[in-house]
């Protein structure tokens, strides 16, 4: 591993699910911690880091669970969860030694603060993790578009997304065992072939933006770290 890392400040998105462990549901402390320690590795590196995280453990607005609620208000709820889950990963790194700042786009004064671009980035620059919560405040969007959304504001080299998986596949590994892993793609390719890698807002605010977007498992240890280093395996979609 090289002791510069290639990305001098990135944004980490991770899904809710990311957060449930083995559990069907919700979080699991555990398993939020491994993350954090994660997370914590690329810190040490000397990336600056920010996080945007799901809430689809908890609630997601075109769920079930949601149904016969009103959307703008099922999606509050959804935003509501990102900020339970934002906090926990708050919890979990300053535990382990990583001064944090939780920015909401939903202000909530008495519980974190709001978000504030040129606070973030000094927050970055000082050294705290960033998690932003509530997504982008706005109904009927996801947390996959305020990744970019905060990426693009706040000036990261990419946007690294942990997922299931080690990159983009062709079909889902999991059903097809003929599915094909890609190592690179354009914005374009992912458009136009529907892949599943984020929505169609978030990946044309990236591209707008000149943005990359690394998709690579969280699951291997280090894979974080391997990632900010251009190591291992990962799908990087940019033009
Ligand atoms: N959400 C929203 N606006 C946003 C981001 C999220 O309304 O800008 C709501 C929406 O209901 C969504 C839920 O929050 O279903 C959880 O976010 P998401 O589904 O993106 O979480 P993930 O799939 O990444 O866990």
């Amino acid at each position: 591993m090289s002791d510069t890392p290639v990305f001098k400040r990135v944004l980490l998105k991770l899904s809710g699910e990311g957060l449930m462990g083995k559990k069907q549901f919700g979080l699991d402390t555990e398993y939020v911690d491994q993350i954090a320690s994660e997370v914590i590795k690329v810190h040490k590196l000397g990336t600056e880091i920010c996080l945007v995280i799901g809430g689809g453990n908890i609630f997601r607005g075109i769920s079930d669970a949601a149904a016969g609620i009103d959307r703008t208000s099922a999606d509050h709820m959804g935003m509501m969860a990102t900020v339970m889950n934002a906090l926990a990963m708050q919890s979990s790194l300053e535990r382990l030694g990583v001064q944090t700042r939780v920015q909401s786009a939903i202000p909530m004064q008495s519980v974190c603060e709001p978000y504030i671009r040129r606070r973030a980035i000094r927050h970055m620059e000082k050294g705290r993790i960033v998690i932003f919560a509530a997504g982008t405040g706005n109904p009927f969007f996801t947390t996959d578009t305020a990744a970019a959304l905060r990426a693009v504001e706040m000036s990261c080299d990419a946007i690294l997304k942990g997922t299931q998986v080690d990159g983009v596949y062709s079909a889902d590994p999991k059903k097809d065992p003929e599915a094909k892993r890609y190592d690179t793609l354009t914005y374009k390719d992912v458009l136009t072939n529907d892949l599943k890698v984020m929505d169609a807002a978030a990946i044309t605010l990236a591209r707008e933006n000149d943005l990359p977007i690394v998709v690579f498992s969280m699951h291997k240890p280090d894979s974080f770290a391997d990632v900010v280093n251009q190591q291992g395996l990962f799908t990087v979609i940019k033009d």
